[in-house]
């Protein structure tokens, strides 16, 4: 899908590169080329092997805000309009070009660091930290803290929040994105802004950040609001026989529906793997509360389940979110996530699990298949408080609903994700229109029985998609009033590319 580059023209420094490098040298070294390490570092290990081998031209490396906005300045006077941009965190969108520009300039903001506890229950977070840097600091602090940021520890901060983010404490917290008090950001023009939901001047950038992706700036660092770390944070890894499916996906759908369950998170997961003749169901489930089962009965008690496999235990955040990474294809696969939303229903989840088969079956002889099914709930109390949390914005002094254009009477959603892991390149385009012809099919299932909803959720989206147009007409007219506030010339929206963009 993507061309691959030849060595020899990477050798070969493109016609801007002089002027760059000069225009910098008065600032430090923050570019680099092909044949250097910093170059070879910032071109590899991201998530997918897909992404591992697209090649940028150049790389820039900012520690800081202020850096961020001295490499934009310079971008934008010697680049030529046709050379792309793009933005990189951790590198855990599982597309190609999300974060890396192919021939173009990446700015790699994996050097923006520092995670430092304010007073008033808030922390502040460089950009470039992954979010198990950010549990293992807050539960070092006394008392320990934590924050709602990723479920598996090696995702970035940064880009999981621009996506809004689902956390193990989303049902409580609402999205990831819900609980940044502040976003910094540099703006297209190379300011630094401080933007937050207190401040009028800048309320309208801070919602939009929230699930806005890469249309407003580069993040260089947010201040969220943590909690103190759940006294009884207990998580499991529950794996189940096939004949627990019904029973499960029950379980999966009172932990989204019941207002007394909202102290839970589960992921329901059913794995296919080249080869192996049975099914495996997973369930990822934590709870807060510390009474017996936490509120978990549904799933603890379903029958098939594995016995002495995945008790449910009292941990760290840190821990499970480090035990849910290991849980994920490991870096360097080829792979693809991507996702649909609908009403949560068991009977339909059934439904879904039944199509899933047929596409199993279709992929079969691909080498190395390893696919994935995923379930999630996004209860009425999660999107309840998102919305409660959104900053007032032209036409509404009082939201409605959240910044993704989600309000609580849409819930309680599913997300269903497929994550789809094989060997060759050759697979790659019949393995993306396979599941992208599944997805299409449940959507219309879901159509036919009522309960479709066009909620794209962009941190497991695809680059076709249109993900902020799916927040809906009224969303979509708000963000575009404030990126012509923050960014006239819409150079995020033309120039840097990844992300999803309000201009399509
Ligand atoms: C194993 C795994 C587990 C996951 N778990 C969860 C989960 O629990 N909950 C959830 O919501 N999502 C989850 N995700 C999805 C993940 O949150 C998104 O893919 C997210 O975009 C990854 O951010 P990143 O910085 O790691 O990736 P990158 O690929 O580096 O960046 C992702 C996007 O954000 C942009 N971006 C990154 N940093 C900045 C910045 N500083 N300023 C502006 N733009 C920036 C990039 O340009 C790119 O478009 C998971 C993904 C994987 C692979």
């Amino acid at each position: 899908m993507f061309k691959r580059a030849k060595p020899a023209q990477l050798l070969r420094k493109p016609s801007w590169a002089q002027p760059l490098l000069e225009d910098l040298a008065t600032n430090g070294t923050l570019i680099y080329f092909p044949g250097s390490a910093e170059f070879a570092d910032s071109e590899t290990n991201y998530y997918t092997a897909q992404a591992n081998e697209v090649q940028s031209a150049a790389v820039a490396r900012p520690h800081s805000a202020q850096e961020v906005a001295t490499v934009l300045k310079a971008l934008r006077r010697h680049l030529p309009d046709s050379v792309p941009i793009a933005i990189r965190g951790a590198g855990h969108a599982t597309f190609a070009g999300a974060a890396k520009a192919e021939n173009g300039v990446t700015v790699d903001t994996r050097g923006l660091r520092g995670i430092d506890i304010l007073p008033g229950g808030v922390v502040r977070i460089g950009a470039g930290h992954e979010w198990l840097d950010v549990y293992t600091a807050l539960e070092a602090h006394e008392p320990p803290l934590t924050v709602a940021g990723g479920r598996a520890g090696r995702v970035g901060v940064a880009g999981f929040l621009l996506g809004g983010g689902i956390s193990y404490f989303s049902s409580q917290y609402g999205f990831g994105a819900d609980s940044v008090r502040t976003w910094e950001v540099v703006l297209a023009n190379g300011d630094i802004i401080r933007a937050s939901r207190e401040d009028p001047e800048t309320a309208d950038l801070w919602d939009a950040l929230r699930g806005g992706s890469t249309n407003f700036g580069i993040v260089t660092a947010v201040e969220m609001a943590c909690f103190p770390h759940p006294a009884h944070f207990r998580c499991s890894n529950l794996f189940y026989l096939y004949p627990a499916r019904q029973a499960t996906l029950q379980a999966l759908v009172d932990q989204g529906s019941r207002p007394d369950l909202a102290v839970t998170h589960a992921i329901w997961a059913i794995t296919h793997v080249a080869g192996m003749p049975f099914k495996v169901i997973n369930v990822m489930a934590s709870t807060t509360d510390p009474a017996n089962c936490g509120g978990l009965d549904g799933f603890l008690n379903a029958p098939g389940r594995v016995p002495l496999v995945g008790a449910l235990k009292e941990r760290k955040h840190s821990h499970f979110a480090k035990q849910v990474g290991n849980l994920s294809p490991k870096d360097g696969s080829r792979t693809i996530n991507r996702s649909i939303s609908f009403k949560l229903n068991s009977q339909f989840l059934n439904t879904a699990v039944d199509m899933w088969y047929g596409f199993v079956e279709s992929t079969r002889h691909v080498s190395g298949i390893l696919n994935t099914l995923v379930f999630l709930a996004l209860p009425t109390s999660m999107l309840q408080v998102s919305r409660d949390t959104s900053a007032p914005s032209f036409p509404d002094p009082k939201p409605t609903k959240n910044s993704q254009g989600l309000c609580p009477e849409d819930g309680p959603l599913a997300i269903m994700e497929i994550c789809l892991t094989w060997r060759n390149a050759d697979d790659d385009a019949f393995m993306i229109e396979k599941g992208t012809q599944f997805l299409r099919e449940v959507k219309l299932a879901a159509k036919e029985m009522g309960l479709e909803h066009c909620y794209i959720f962009p941190n497991y989206a695809w680059p076709q998609e249109h993900v902020i147009q799916s927040y809906g007409a009224d969303r979509l007219a708000v963000l575009r009033r404030v990126a012509s506030r923050w960014d006239p010339d819409g150079f995020f929206q033309y120039r840097v590319i990844g992300g999803y963009k309000i201009n399509v």
